[in-house]
């Protein structure tokens, strides 16, 4: 992944919107609305008090062309003592992360803000990067193969403050000095730095690796005809969305596998892909049981209030027609890769169309 740092600013927090739009322009590092980042500084409070500050991403702004005022200031003091509870109910958290708000008009701050506390340097970049979590989404991570010691590795934990405990007490022994990043199984990338740019270098730097690693172990198969009446038949069946098409050798080989119904069917690589991919592609062309399947799951798992999406797939996979994606705007294609984490380490692959 090539590395766009460009200027560095006098004040650190425009150093920090710069390294989030960076970020926020690779479509293989976040979707739209994902990722967060922050600085710590120092500022002077309306009373003439020093307060060290925490500005952190804030919820409804995306990185891509977030300003200034998409961050929110938090007191790191109040901060660093909620991190120490036990236990903290993510709804009473966010209650808690705006009482510690110095400007009571900012966003809300990022439901992943305390990671960022618990990372003592001054700037912390987090992406969802597809390459990263292709290493982690494997039978055998392949992590340490790719990054020796040099990252912290958490294990799976909903983002909230659950996730934020678990890391505190992995932190406390292992964010040593040499460490440059924090790789979160099924989930993403953390790294940290002295400044923005530092922890950009290192972001792209750990991304670049593990597309090098994937880059040695992708395999290809050559595209198979397909009709171009079963295409508008589906773009039919579907309505009124958009449906694209992808056949790139990566794509046709991994759909041309003969285990192909197991390893695409076991969930997105991360849990922010699943507002785009839903939970599973449907394999072949049978949308009817796909859309049975869907409401089969959703009766099984609705709480009180929740309203079921419609039935139809995001993603269809089938060794003729290769990969379809399918949206409402154009803006749900605006990524165009998808990553489907497979079972081994031979196996692994990167769909990018
Ligand atoms: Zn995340």
């Amino acid at each position: 992944m090539e590395n766009r740092w460009t200027e560095t600013y006098p004040d650190p927090l425009d150093d920090c919107v710069q390294a989030s739009r960076l970020l926020g322009a690779e479509p293989h590092l976040v979707l739209h609305g994902g990722g967060n980042t922050s600085v710590k500084v120092t500022v002077q409070d309306i009373t003439g008090e020093q307060v060290e500050v925490l500005y952190v991403k804030g919820s409804g702004w995306d990185l891509a062309t977030i300003e200034r005022p998409g961050f929110a200031p938090l007191r790191l003091d109040r901060l660093r003592q909620l991190v120490q509870l036990e236990e903290l109910p993510d709804s009473r958290m966010m209650n808690e992360l705006r009482c510690a708000l110095l400007d009571a008009k900012a966003p809300d701050p990022s439901v992943e803000t305390l990671m960022h506390v618990l990372l003592p340097h001054t700037s912390v970049l987090h992406s969802h990067s597809d390459a990263v979590i292709t290493l982690t989404n494997q039978r055998e991570p392949l992590v340490k193969a790719v990054y020796g010691d040099k990252v912290v590795v958490v294990p799976y934990v909903m983002p909230g403050f659950k996730l934020a405990r678990v890391a505190a007490e992995i932190f406390q022994n292992q964010l040593t000095d040499g460490i440059v990043g924090v790789v979160l199984m099924n989930h993403g990338l953390f790294t940290f730095g002295d400044t923005a740019k530092e922890a950009y270098d290192r972001h792209i730097q750990l991304v670049t690796e593990a597309e090098a690693y994937i880059g040695q172990q992708t395999t290809t198969a050559e595209a198979n005809p397909a009709d171009p009446l079963t295409i508008a038949r589906i773009r039919k069946e579907i309505g009124p969305m958009i449906v694209s098409r992808h056949r790139d050798p990566a794509t046709m080989a991994f759909v041309n596998r003969h285990d192909l119904a197991d390893v695409a069917t076991r969930g997105p690589a991360t849990p922010d892909h699943i507002i785009r991919t839903k939970r599973v592609p449907l394999i072949g062309r049978d949308i009817d049981a796909f859309r049975r399947d869907y409401r089969q799951y959703f009766a099984a798992n609705a709480t009180d209030g929740l309203v079921m999406l419609d039935p139809e797939p995001r993603v269809i996979l089938d060794p003729e027609l290769g990969m379809l994606t399918i949206g409402k705007r154009a803006t749900d294609h605006e990524r165009p890769g998808l990553i489907l984490s497979l079972g081994g380490v031979s196996s692994s692959i990167l769909i990018d169309s």
